[in-house]
């Protein structure tokens, strides 16, 4: 005999099995046929027809056939008579069968399985269950992801309309936002992030094939967000009627602070890592600290690089945590600098024009002792000016080691935080500035989380951290 005639035992087995789960496979969509037949006494015709018909009986299918393979993979459990209780490790019988029917993706799932209770520990347990790995409401955590991955793009109501119409699942806003705040819950910048090797990984497609280190640019900013107190949280008696007509409280805009690491690919931008959140300043340089704490900053196979407007606090979180980083003061901040002045010492003249476009320049070229020099001797021609012009200089002047545009450009430094706002665009914007919507604080803060997630590509990774999160409770 040769080689390929010995088959192991287990491969005997193996094909055994499938043999068997064939027929009642097979068995499974004999019972659909028969109810499609039922159905559609004849054959749809058009092409929309046919589809509609596969489309609207589809989960009958893929759900009985997951029945199947369930029952048959776990035909030891069904039949499992006894079994010691996790508690008291006391013998226990099976009391009963009890069938349980769970919403999938594939559609409704229903699984028959013994029931086992211990008397001393007063406790019920579905052993099958946790083999399984069901999550404890009627929706298993395909239907969640999905729910929460779709929410977390568009408001809840059309989210709400959209699944049931591509899904078949029902699942009202409501459900969706309690979906959304369950895997949201307790987020940190440090779970959202992706791993050292993943960020290894995309440093490493950079360098590749480069001399210079790749530059990683760190952006922090801010960007305003619609948000309502907590004081419009909550029923008070009697005035559900006022109430209905006109808020109670007045909405307000407020500074979700954030941050974004990415890499400069020649003139692509590659993400690494976003955090946003609605916070105060010290807790944007916690979040900061925390990444750098868990190592995530590869310091030695990139040139790191902060670019940022003007605001103080920025430059103090990172003066004490990258304090090798090179300092870039944002262009076109500095523009709009210029900008000013020339409205306000020339008008809307082409002079002003002029003006700019020559200071600009000289900015760009790096020129900033010349800048400076040419607002010191400018003549302001109204108080207005004048104001403009010291503003411009105390700004320029103190950001001066940050503005040296003419060598950060052949060091291949970015110039600008354009990166840093569109991020707070993509992350910010596009989910929570949308007509009529107010955010709470803390829902905000859950739903920037979570598209954070998505674009630092940790969303499924946030996702299984809450289904352990579950399971463990
Ligand atoms: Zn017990």
């Amino acid at each position: 005999m040769g080689c390929a005639e010995i088959i192991a035992l287990s491969e005997v087995r193996a094909s055994k099995q499938w043999e068997v789960l064939r027929h009642q496979l097979h068995a499974r969509f004999d019972q659909w046929l028969d109810a499609l037949e039922q159905q559609w006494p004849e054959p749809p015709s058009t092409l929309p027809e046919v589809i509609a018909t596969v489309w609207n009986a589809r989960q009958q299918l893929t759900g009985s056939l997951t029945e199947a393979i369930v029952a048959h993979v776990h035909r030891g459990e069904h039949d499992r008579a006894q079994i010691h209780c996790p508690r008291c490790e006391r013998v226990v019988r099976a009391q009963a069968f009890v069938c349980r029917t769970v919403e999938t993706l594939v559609g409704p799932v229903q699984f028959e399985r013994p029931y086992f209770y211990c008397r001393v520990c007063r406790a019920g347990t579905y052993p099958l269950d946790e083999v399984l790995g069901v999550s404890t409401g009627r929706m298993q955590w395909d239907v969640q992801q999905a729910a929460v991955d779709l929410a977390t793009e568009v408001p809840y109501e059309t989210a709400s309309t959209l699944f049931g119409r591509l899904t078949g699942i029902p699942v009202s806003s409501e459900r969706m936002h309690t979906f959304t705040h369950q895997v949201a819950e307790g987020l940190s910048v440090v779970e959202v992030a992706p791993s050292r090797e993943e960020i290894d990984r995309r440093v490493g497609q950079v360098a590749a094939g480069r001399l210079r280190r790749p530059v990683l640019v760190l952006g922090i900013d801010g960007a305003y967000v619609p948000s309502r107190p907590e004081s419009a949280r909550g029923r008070r008696p009697g005035q559900a009627r006022h109430r209905a007509r006109r808020a109670r409280w007045r909405h307000e805009w407020r500074e979700a602070k954030g941050f974004r690491f990415y890499l400069l690919d020649g003139e692509r931008i590659i993400h690494l890592l976003s955090w946003h959140q609605v916070q105060t300043e010290e807790q944007l340089g916690e979040a900061l600290q925390q990444v750098k704490d868990a190592g995530l900053i590869p310091d030695e196979s990139v040139r790191l690089c902060v670019v940022c407007d003007g605001a103080e606090w920025i430059w103090k979180h990172v003066r004490a945590l990258f304090p090798h980083a090179c300092q870039v003061l944002d262009y076109y901040h500095c523009a709009e600098y210029l900008h000013k002045v020339a409205k306000a010492q020339y008008g809307q003249t082409v002079q002003a024009l002029e003006w700019v476009e020559a200071t600009l320049t000289r900015l760009y070229m790096g020129k900033m002792g010349t800048v400076l020099g040419g607002l010191r001797r400018m003549q302001p021609t109204s108080d207005e000016a004048r104001k403009a012009i010291d503003n411009c200089w105390v700004y320029l002047n103190g950001h001066r080691g940050r503005t040296a545009y003419g060598r950060l450009r052949r060091g291949g430094y970015p110039l600008g935080s354009g990166g840093m706002e569109s991020a707070n665009k993509f992350i910010c914007h596009v989910r929570l500035k949308r007509s009529g919507a107010w955010w709470y604080e803390a829902n905000s803060n859950q739903m920037l989380a979570l598209r954070c997630a998505k674009y630092n590509g940790t969303f499924d990774q946030v996702f299984t951290r809450h289904q352990h999160q579950k399971a463990d409770a």
